[in-house]
């Protein structure tokens, strides 16, 4: 059994590092060819560089216009987009007493909202092509929530809401949307946070260990390829046992 995506172009938001970078390696080990975004240029044609085939694009997906710009780029340079990856996102934690209105739109604008405007960007040449494979990285936080973090479990809670009902708007048309929920995966993102906190972290996790963003990787190649062609609507969590 080997995973064979060839032919497919793959759109992975925040590819220029961390968890989006792993999904874009494995997809091109796959044999997809892979747009790589960041929000900045040279940093995105820096990882594309790396990538047989790939291409860099510079995209702040907190704007709508610019991921609508994104997907006609995308579509124009490799001719279309079957496989759509909404991985970028950030975090503005306080607690929510504290919590800046600011804080939590800038949140919401870059992990939800762009989803939501990235997957109506690329479903209609999806619908006309009878294939797609939509992929939305949402987290542990968005199913158990997390204290300090409102803004960005809501943002990822809204991400599973959104992913269930494009898979039943889109499900007749043969496009798949699900859901990763990662747990505490070992990225730029979790590497600010002190080691005896991430020690005491992964004493309750029963694999015992952080995961690799590899470990999302191939769950996302896994759920873009014909293997699961019968799966859509889904959250596959991805914890190492975390929230069992
Ligand atoms: P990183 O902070 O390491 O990387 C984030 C990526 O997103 C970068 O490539 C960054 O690119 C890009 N990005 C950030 N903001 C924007 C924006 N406005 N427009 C375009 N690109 C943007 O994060 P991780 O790899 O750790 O996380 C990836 C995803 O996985 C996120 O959605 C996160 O919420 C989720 N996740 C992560 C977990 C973890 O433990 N690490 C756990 C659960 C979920 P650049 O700076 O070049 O623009």
């Amino acid at each position: 059994m080997k995973i064979d995506l060839t032919g497919k172009v793959a759109l992975v938001t925040g590819s220029t590092r961390g968890i989006g970078r792993a999904i874009a390696y494995t997809l091109a080990e796959c044999g997809a060819i892979v747009a790589i975004v960041g929000r900045n240029q040279a940093t995105a044609d820096a990882v594309a560089a790396e990538i047989p085939g790939a291409r860099g694009f510079a995209c702040d997906v907190s704007e709508p216009l610019q991921i609508v710009s994104l997907v006609e780029a995308v579509e124009k340079h490799f001719g279309s987009c079957d496989i759509l990856v909404n991985n970028a996102g950030i975090t503005k934690d306080n607690l929510m007493l504290r919590m800046k209105d600011e804080d939590w739109d800038a949140v919401l604008d870059a992990n939800l909202r762009s989803a939501f405007v990235a997957t109506r960007a690329v479903s209609r040449g999806m619908m006309k092509r009878r294939w797609g494979r939509i992929v939305n990285i949402t987290s542990v936080v968005g199913l158990i929530g997390n204290k300090g973090q409102a803004n960005y479990a809501a943002s990822k809670a809204g991400l599973i809401g959104l992913t269930k009902s494009v898979a039943k708007e889109l499900a007749s048309r043969n496009i798949l949307c699900n859901a990763v929920a990662p747990g505490f995966i070992e990225t730029e993102m979790t590497a600010a946070m002190a080691p005896e906190a991430k020690s005491a972290m992964s004493g309750q996790i029963p694999l015992d260990r952080l995961g690799a963003p590899g470990d999302i990787a191939a769950t996302v190649a896994f759920l873009s390829s014909e293997y699961a062609s019968y799966i859509t609507g889904q959250v596959l969590v991805v914890d190492g046992g975390l929230t069992m």
